[in-house]
């Protein structure tokens, strides 16, 4: 007999938007009953509540989220390698674009990590206490670590949640299936399917993140004080300022200097795009407007724009890069860690591995951060500090990362001498 397996019901529109102010409601309630704890209830009591009650509810809730690291990124990046199997096909156009997409992610990181660096937002207060003893880990030696990134054996990295090795394997094994072609689509098509159910897995734990973004910050506060909420303020300005930078200074300057073209046309068009990505905080939401605003109205041709923009909105990822690195080492700061400099070029590696296994929904930056705070020996519970403001940095961050695959396309197009240069210019 055949199972049946029922189609759900699509997800509603409404409900999202429900859990974005649910979020955003659980943050404020957490920061009043934190400060009520804090100033008006001895501290035993306050510690007693976060033993029994609020460190298990946030416990829980990044456990469910690490649960799903590892099989997302090893099923998404087979998946996605493999779809690159086009490489081939698209001869130089893949290789400039990926090169495009990987030196401007790195580009944004570092910057992120200059000013971060520079304005130390997470400074200033007494260094928090992790739950377990986790200090910085002694700086590795650079071509040690490169080395390290190909794996003994895949099943071990998988096992103990190596990112690198197991990015490093996801890759070589898409790039495999492309290799031996069509007696592979069987196992491309189950990657896929597998990705999608993790995908799937990661909105319903979100669901519990209004419980734990109250409990993770009421704890906090109620046990630090109010100090950290200025910190957490002065993340939120700078990251923000960042993502600002990143969409329009950055990516203008990459229009004009290598796309040869006027980077106020672009936006002056290109801005309605911006908003989708805002509002929808989903790269992968926002390809169908990307796509149409690219081909029809900034003049790249659709051979290449149907080829970046999706390829974009799942690797893509400036504006998540730059949220991972500011996040990381603000986490460091708080939590009063001194990263040198070998940790940080690992947060620039690995943010931007991060990134690319980003998918390109809401939330997912956050998810892949924890993996980054763990390549460098970072308490993942700095995560729920930063989490706390998180769907505000993800409606930004989504619309630099777009705006990133849109300039990607021009630049692509141009170097191709395919872009429609009247219809560019044609307001
Ligand atoms: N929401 C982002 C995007 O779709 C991914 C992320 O959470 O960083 O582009």
């Amino acid at each position: 007999m055949k199972t049946e397996i029922p189609t759900p019901k699509p997800t509603k529109k409404r409900k999202k938007i429900g859990l974005a102010n649910r979020i955003l409601l659980a943050m404020l309630l957490g920061v009043v009953f934190g400060i009520v704890c804090n100033l008006f209830l001895p501290e035993s009591f306050n510690l007693a509540l976060n033993k029994w009650l609020l460190n298990p509810i946030g416990t829980i809730f990044l456990r469910a989220i690490r649960m799903v690291v590892v099989p997302l990124v090893l099923f998404s990046l087979i998946g996605g390698t493999a779809s690159i199997g086009d490489i081939r096909k698209l001869g130089r156009v893949g290789i400039k674009t990926i090169a495009y997409f990987m030196l401007t992610t790195a580009f944004s990181i570092t910057l992120a990590l200059l000013f971060t660096n520079l304005l130390q937002p997470g400074a200033g207060a007494t260094p928090m206490e992790t739950a377990q003893e986790i200090a910085a880990s002694e700086a590795p030696f650079i071509m040690d670590m490169l080395v390290a990134i190909v794996p003994n054996n895949p099943f071990e990295a998988l096992v103990t949640g190596d990112m690198l090795q197991i990015i490093f394997f996801a890759m070589f094994f898409g790039i495999a299936i492309t290799l031996i072609g069509q007696r592979t689509r069987g196992i491309v098509e189950l990657f896929e399917q597998l990705n999608e159910v993790f995908l799937k897995i990661i909105m319903l734990v979100m669901n519990l993140a209004p419980y734990a973004v109250f409990a993770l910050l009421a704890s906090v506060i109620m046990v630090q004080g109010i100090d950290v909420l200025r910190q957490l303020t002065k993340y939120l300005v700078l990251v923000i300022f960042l993502l600002l930078i990143e969409a329009f200074i950055v990516n203008g300057v990459a229009l004009a200097v290598l796309g040869k073209v006027n980077p106020i046309t672009f936006y002056k068009k290109y801005w309605p795009v911006m908003l989708v990505g805002f509002g929808t905080s989903s790269s992968n939401a926002t390809i169908p407007a990307n796509l149409d605003a690219c081909v029809n109205k900034l003049g790249v041709p659709s051979s290449i724009g149907s080829f970046t923009i999706p390829l974009g909105a799942t690797i893509n990822m400036n504006g998540t890069s730059i949220m991972q690195g500011v996040a990381a080492l603000f986490i460091a700061q708080v939590y009063g860690i001194e990263l040198g400099l070998s940790q940080q070029l690992t947060i620039i590696l690995t943010a931007t591995l991060a990134s690319i296994g980003t998918a390109g929904v809401p939330s997912a930056g956050i998810v892949m951060l924890t993996m980054v705070l763990q390549q460098v020996g970072l308490p993942i519970e700095g995560a729920a500090l930063v989490l706390s403001v998180d769907r505000i940095v993800d409606m930004f961050r989504t619309s630099a990362n777009i705006t990133g695959d849109a300039v990607a396309s021009v630049v692509v197009a141009k170097s191709e001498n395919e872009l429609n240069q009247d219809m560019y210019n044609q307001i």
